[in-house]
């Protein structure tokens, strides 16, 4: 396929990869996923692993997409190279903050060879870590001390989160479920919670631009009640910051929720995408690809999403 070819030939330039890219021979079918984490953030399967699991599943365009990091790009790229009908999409998923919420983005097409992309997230790790820290004192106050310097030592370090922290408690105290000790201890509000200092929205849109990316707003509505005015309000602020798209098909939306999203995506021309957020065995109950089951993104959003990114990158 001419796109992924090209794609990954100079992938140096993502500005002049775009430029290259030919429409024509951009016929992209099937079932894909653009949500996916692995084990260099807070999943558990190596990206190589991922590409091997979504062949299997059928899908033709899997995005890996970790937490405030491009450590598993490389492999991920190296691993689907040469490979039929399937494209790799490098990408992030940075955490932000807008009001007393947190947003999640999503950078996809990203240049991870970015040196403003890698600073950018190299902060945001120092910033992660410093509350990794504070969080490993307050479990120790409180009777938990764990060997944290395991866990940044280890191969997420870089990405040391509540869920590593969750999951080194139930292996070494009387916890059952890493959901208990979310509620016990580590849920906002909790004993040992931390809150995390995150960049603005805008700010992590403009990295997102910086580096060659779309910035996409991942799982909008997610635990939103009042969905429709509050996701409209938060377009009016991020649309004319250059937000180009919502994350309409996601594995914990009901149909209603999807359809807001689509009906927004159209409002405020949005692209649209979708994915699972699959984690590995960290959340078993949700498969690549299809989320619960029943998710299904079409391979035709990847092809509307290049060709909007090429007229973006055409046009500028
Ligand atoms: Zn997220
Ligand atoms: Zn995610």
């Amino acid at each position: 396929m001419l796109f992924k070819k090209k794609y990954s030939l100079s992938f140096a330039s993502a500005a002049i990869v775009y430029r290259e890219w030919d429409n024509r021979n951009l016929s992209i079918i099937g079932k894909i996923d653009l949500h996916v984490h692995s084990c260099c953030s807070d999943g558990t399967d190596r990206p190589a692993e991922l590409v091997k699991l979504a062949r299997q599943a059928g899908l033709t365009a899997l995005a890996l997409t970790d937490h405030d990091t491009i450590n598993g790009l490389a492999e991920f790229i190296a691993a689907s190279a040469g490979l039929e009908n399937f494209t790799a999409v490098p990408g992030v998923e940075i955490s932000s903050r807008y009001g007393a919420r947190e947003l999640h983005i999503l950078g996809l097409f990203i240049n991870y060879t970015s040196p403003r992309l890698l600073a950018f997230l190299d902060q945001l790790r120092q910033e992660r870590l410093e509350r990794a820290r504070t969080m490993a004192v307050r479990l120790a106050s409180l009777g938990y001390p764990l060997d944290v310097e395991t866990l940044f030592s280890g191969p997420n370090g870089d990405a040391v989160g509540r869920p590593h922290f969750a999951t080194m408690l139930v292996e070494n105290y009387q916890f059952t479920t890493v959901a208990e000790v979310f509620d016990t201890l580590l849920k906002r509000g909790a004993p040992a919670y931390v809150a995390r200092r995150l960049p603005d929205p805008l700010k992590v849109i403009q990295e997102i631009h910086a580096c060659g990316g779309m910035a996409i707003w991942a799982h909008p509505i997610y635990r939103e009640s009042r969905e429709r005015s509050w996701a409209r309000r938060v377009l009016r602020h991020l649309v004319p910051a250059g937000l180009d798209g919502v994350e309409a098909y996601y594995t914990s939306f009901a149909p209603e929720q999807t359809r807001i999203l689509l009906q927004l995506a159209e409002e405020f021309q949005l692209a649209v995408t979708g994915g699972s957020d699959y984690h590995g065995s960290r959340h078993p109950e949700i498969a690549l690809g299809c989320g619960y089951g029943n998710l299904a993104v079409d391979a035709g959003l990847l092809a509307k999403l290049v060709e909007r990114q090429q007229t973006r990158y055409i046009s500028a």
